[in-house]
């Protein structure tokens, strides 16, 4: 095992995509298992219904999170937009832990921030509106006390909506807003930030009151992913075979 962390986001795996969830089994078995850590920065699922959905390709997910686990690699999780049903029994039946959606790590002596993203995209306020209203508990429960077949059938309606609202938004709207981001990282006292969400992978470098900032971008699954590999010497991004 190397001293190494992790980080990758965007995945939206799914049973129409069974090759990226060939991969990303691949990746968890042959690479993250060399590492320390691995961080799951959200959208790791296109559709999440709930714990109780154990059809593919979340059955294999499961298991392989569980195989790394046992062997002594730890993992985490944040929530995406996509994934926010995710809950406690999957972290307990694979092992991996559940993080805020807001988490500080120690990244080799350097406070680092992550997060998914979206809340980071604050022009879209119609967005932000419907995220208040469906990320509270009483919400979340509601949704998952409903049978499985009509969360299916709810979660197909919601990704032909969020289409069709999508048409209307600028590339700008979809972003992060920067003030968003200087206001969060001097919030939180940091210089770093790792996110995804908006599938812009980059380095951005820029300034917080003279302080020498950097926010790290990953990128979706599906066209080239990478995932950002941090050790002692640095960081690198790796292309997933
Ligand atoms: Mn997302």
């Amino acid at each position: 095992m190397k001293n190494e962390t992790l980080f990758i986001s965007d995945l939206h795996l799914s049973v129409t995509r069974p090759e990226i969830t060939q991969r990303f089994l691949r990746f968890l078995k042959r690479r993250a298992s060399d590492a320390e850590r691995l961080y799951v920065l959200g959208d790791l699922f296109d559709a999440y219904l709930g714990d109780d959905d154990n059809f593919s390709p979340n059955r294999e997910v499961k298991s392989a999170f569980r195989q790394l686990t046992d062997s002594g690699i730890k993992v985490y999780f944040q929530h995406g937009n996509r994934d926010f049903l995710l809950g406690e029994s999957f972290a307990r039946e694979t092992g991996i832990r559940l993080l805020a959606d807001y988490e500080v790590i120690d990244l080799f002596g350097v406070s680092t921030l992550i997060t998914h993203g979206d809340l980071l995209c604050t022009d879209d306020v119609q967005y932000q509106r419907a995220r208040e209203r469906i990320r509270t508990d009483a919400w979340k429960q509601a949704a998952l006390s409903k049978p499985l077949w009509l969360r299916r059938m709810y979660a197909r309606w919601y990704r032909f909506k969020s289409g069709l609202d999508k048409r209307g938004k600028t590339a700008e709207i979809m972003d992060v807003n920067p003030e968003a981001v200087r206001e969060t990282m001097s919030r939180y006292g940091v210089d770093r930030l790792i996110h995804g969400h908006t599938h812009r992978p980059a380095v951005h470098e820029f300034e917080i009151e003279n302080k020498r900032c950097r926010r790290f971008v990953l990128p979706e699954w599906g066209d080239g992913e990478t995932v950002l590999c941090w050790s002692q010497e640095g960081f690198r991004t790796e292309a997933i075979e």
